[in-house]
């Protein structure tokens, strides 16, 4: 008996160590983590503020000091070696937030083994450089072109290395969408428009008697889709706007640490909204004479980095390293914020159109909506491709794209590779697409919640703060919208919002 007792004992005892121990580690590891990401969240700022100068005062501008800084943090051996060895072992760590600092620290520390090569960074910058001054005609296409497809190589082989097909399949595991379910999403949304895109391109083929269809017939449907899906003649000037709107929905504008200005920005971008500092700090720059929905967009990414109370840097959704958060959920929260502006009453109200005519525009936003859709997977798709195929002809990947997802037969336009966009915000494009649904999705939600007048109810800020962003990226941006709105991503409802026949 004694024996049995002894040995209970000795088994308890032995327990409580190895329970102690756990539980020391973790101690020890977040307080690496603290140090680590104070550290993140200083540089982050610096590197903010680094954008800001370059998008307001071309002058004075140093991106290079902050990058160098990230790329000495995220190549620390201790901190990789650490994170490395906690991810193998995440199932251990009883503390859930520590758990997810551990696993958003691991995303970004892979992407950093690709972006932050020593090579890559190289040529990101080098083709960065180029891209801003090629208005100028300083650097001929065919040699930008080479460096660009020597960078999507180097992606490639940097993400093989990590044990991952491609760049594409690394990239997808890092944003939070998953590569399987975004081929699965793009499949099912070129299938679910088919009979609606074809129909439309048959009308307009028979309209206009032609036999072919042109890039640019399809890009007036897209433009017709563009122009009515968006408010017109304002009312009052775009920085009054946005402050009546967020009044109506409770946010106090002027009690926020916003700044929005407008300026002219270089050609290709419409609006920088950075957060300088999460939670404390927004600024935003739009270039000169963009419409309200722009401005309310870039606003939206601003509410959601100022009223995250998460208070880990790591989980606070920092744009500036891949792997920080869910890009798809950040541009919707921005289109959650556009989307204000597209409200059936807030157009009675701020626009001077009457009912008849926000009702007939809408209805040309519906009969046009398969032509956006399309849109956004040809660009997405594109450019997925040239990954999947970078000894491939662009020209003919665009035109075999162009040809599958808009139809066109005729008349193709092709666009150059190398292109700022593809160096420095690689495979971000299906986000704009995604982003229109979350959006439809939170907008549905909200009618149903605080009825048809809820762009004039003050309630709706607790809504949006409870559900999207006081809690970081603590939560992945599937578990956030079903939080919200009480499912996941719902294909169909959206297909029906714009009354396309998907049966
Ligand atoms: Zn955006």
């Amino acid at each position: 008996m004694n024996y049995v007792i002894n040995c209970v004992i000795r088994v308890f005892l032995l327990l409580i160590i190895i329970q102690n121990n756990a539980l020391s580690n973790e101690e020890k590891l977040k307080k690496i983590l603290d140090t680590m990401e104070s550290r993140y969240e200083m540089i982050s700022n610096e590197l903010g503020n680094s954008y800001w100068d370059l998008y307001t005062n071309s002058e004075n501008v140093n991106l290079n000091t902050p990058k160098q800084k990230f790329k000495i943090l995220l190549m620390n051996d201790t901190l990789n070696s650490l994170i490395y060895n906690w991810q193998g072992k995440i199932e251990l760590i009883k503390d859930g937030l520590l758990a997810k600092r551990v696993e958003t620290w691991y995303r970004i520390l892979q992407m950093a083994k690709v972006e932050y090569d020593d090579e890559i960074m190289q040529l990101r910058n080098e083709l960065e450089h180029k891209l801003k001054v090629s208005n100028e005609e300083l650097f001929d296409e065919e040699s930008l072109e080479h460096l660009m497809i020597k960078l999507a190589k180097l992606r490639n082989r940097k993400s093989i290395e990590l044990g991952y097909d491609n760049y594409v399949e690394l990239t997808f595991e890092v944003n939070g969408l998953g590569y399987d379910w975004f081929t699965n999403f793009v499949d099912s949304m070129y299938l679910l428009t088919d009979k609606d895109y074809t129909k439309l391109v048959n009308n307009t083929k028979h309209k206009k008697d032609i036999e072919t269809f042109a890039y640019s017939d399809f890009n007036e449907l897209f433009l017709l889709f563009y122009n009515s899906n968006n408010p017109d003649k304002v009312k009052a000037n775009n920085i009054d706007m946005v402050k009546e709107t967020l009044n109506n929905i409770g946010f106090e504008f002027d009690s926020l640490p916003a700044l929005l200005i407008e300026k002219q920005l270089p050609a290709g971008i419409g609006g920088q909204g950075l957060m300088i500092n999460i939670p404390n700090e927004f600024k935003a720059v739009i270039t000169n004479g963009l419409d309200i929905h722009i401005w309310m967009h870039e606003m939206g990414h601003g509410l959601q980095g100022l009223f995250c109370d998460i208070n880990y840097p790591i989980l606070e959704g920092y744009e500036w390293v891949p792997g920080s958060g869910a890009t798809c959920f950040a541009e919707g929260m921005a289109e959650t914020s556009a989307y204000f502006t597209r409200n059936f009453e807030w157009q009675v109200k701020y626009t001077n159109q009457d009912r008849k005519l926000i009702f007939e525009k809408k209805q040309e936003a519906k009969n046009n909506s398969t032509a956006f859709i399309r849109y956004w997977l040809y660009k997405s798709m594109r450019e997925v491709e040239f990954y999947l195929n970078p000894d491939k002809s662009y020209q003919l990947i665009q035109e075999e794209l162009m040809r599958k997802y808009l139809l066109v037969d005729n008349e193709f336009k092709y666009e150059p590779i190398a292109s700022m966009r593809y160096v420095s915000y690689p495979l971000y494009l299906q986000n704009y697409l995604i982003a229109d649904m979350i959006a439809c999705q939170v907008h549905a939600s909200l009618e149903n919640i605080f009825g048809h007048n809820y762009c004039f109810n003050k309630k709706v800020k607790s809504y949006l703060v409870k559900n999207f962003y006081s809690t970081g990226e603590y939560y992945n941006w599937k578990e956030r919208l079903e939080k919200g709105t009480g499912s996941k991503l719902k294909i169909k409802s959206y297909l029906n919002h714009y009354e396309i026949n998907c049966d």
